[in-house]
């Protein structure tokens, strides 16, 4: 068996213990005689699993006891309505910052539904950066406020967090869940698809303060209702069972084998500034992001040369690098390096590149 290192924006790589475990128990969980895959949802033993994954996850983040975790399918596009259909309830207004895609398509699907107000964009730069926000211009009113937290496409986070007053913060954390510790009490919901940092596709974790629960839009779906999912504990229809046991794993691996966030977070910066530094000494090759707003998850780089960038994906997946292409919007080179990249990967990767250097350079 030859592993490869996996730099996709997600899914994308899991902890090699976390697979081990999962698959020493694919046949038989715990001696229950059957895999997570097939068991009932109802039964005692998946609400064991659901409800650890639920006691791990508040106590890695430190989730205060006044918020609701959820965990939900749909994946992340869900939430840009789900967001506005259970929050826009009183002013009907909301405010947005435009840093990518994601954020974008968020704005869009809740202009459906309500006034939204775009605070800055920086698109006039291909969201190469965080643009700075001034408290003066948010509307003092709006329901929630809403940032993109890390862009996955372009590479860029919030280093600090826009100050909203009394105005719900929300934000979509789908490429920085549990990469570093975040104070949860900041925000009035958070939202991820798990399958970059915690687990494979198809679980959404919603984190929402209990108070902005049950206000819902009235022509609000049932299954789009935060109200539902509280309700029902997560199991007001089938959950997505496997994956919800692979995310618990997932949190084992973060809290006892890592050491928690903290822990993780000195991991992240340490593989990101191996590959930062690189970039900032090359001649080849440049990071396209400004220095201050650059994410510890997402890496995108450039050759000036378009052929050079072709070439270099294509002898990369040679080398066991795959997935390094950028977006297809942006192009380029992207090395998304999650929690579950090892070190090493990235040490590879940083000689893979520095080679290209003295062959193309
Ligand atoms: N938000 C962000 C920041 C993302 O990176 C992605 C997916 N790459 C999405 C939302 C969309 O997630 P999903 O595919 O789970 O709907």
């Amino acid at each position: 068996m030859k592993r490869v290192y996996n730099f996709s924006a997600g899914p994308s790589m899991l902890p090699e213990e976390v697979l081990r475990k999962a698959a020493d128990e694919i046949l038989d969980y715990q001696g229950c005689g059957q895999s997570v895959m097939e068991m009932s949802h109802r039964s005692s033993t998946f609400q064991g699993i659901i409800d650890r994954a639920e006691s791990l996850l508040r106590e890695v983040m430190g989730i205060p006891n006044n918020y609701e975790v959820l965990f939900l399918q749909g994946g992340a596009s869900s939430q840009f309505a789900m967001v506005p259909l259970n929050l826009m309830t009183g002013s009907h207004k909301a405010d947005y910052v435009l840093t990518g895609q994601w954020a974008t398509k968020s704005w869009k699907e809740a202009s459906r539904y309500g006034e939204t107000k775009v605070i800055a964009s920086s698109k006039d730069k291909t969201f190469t950066y965080i643009p700075k926000l001034d408290p003066k211009t948010f509307t003092p009113d709006a329901d929630y406020f809403y940032i993109c937290m890390n862009n996955t496409i372009y590479g860029t986070v919030y280093h600090t967090l826009p100050e909203t007053g009394s105005v719900p913060l929300v934000a979509d954390i789908s490429s920085c869940i549990c990469s570093e510790p975040l104070d949860v009490s900041k925000f009035g919901l958070l939202f991820a698809g798990a399958q970059k940092n915690l687990a494979p596709a198809g679980l959404t974790i919603v984190i929402v303060r209990e108070d902005l629960v049950g206000h819902a839009q009235e022509l609000t779906p049932t299954m789009f209702n935060y109200k539902t999912h509280v309700d029902g504990g997560s199991m007001f229809n089938t959950p997505p069972c496997w994956t919800i046991y692979m995310c618990m794993l997932v949190l084992e691996w973060i809290r006892d084998t890592v050491g928690g966030l903290e822990e993780m977070q000195k991991r992240n910066r340490k593989k990101a500034k191996l590959l930062y530094d690189f970039l900032d000494s090359s001649k080849l090759f440049r990071g396209t992001v400004v220095p201050e707003d650059r994410s510890l998850m997402n890496v995108p780089f450039v050759t000036d040369s378009e052929e050079l960038n072709t070439k270099f994906v294509k002898e990369s997946v040679q080398a066991g690098l795959v997935n390094l292409k950028g977006h297809r919007t942006v192009g380029g080179m992207r090395a998304s390096i999650y929690n579950a990249m090892p070190y090493e990967g990235v040490e590879k990767l940083v000689s893979f590149m520095e080679q290209f250097e003295k062959v193309n350079g």
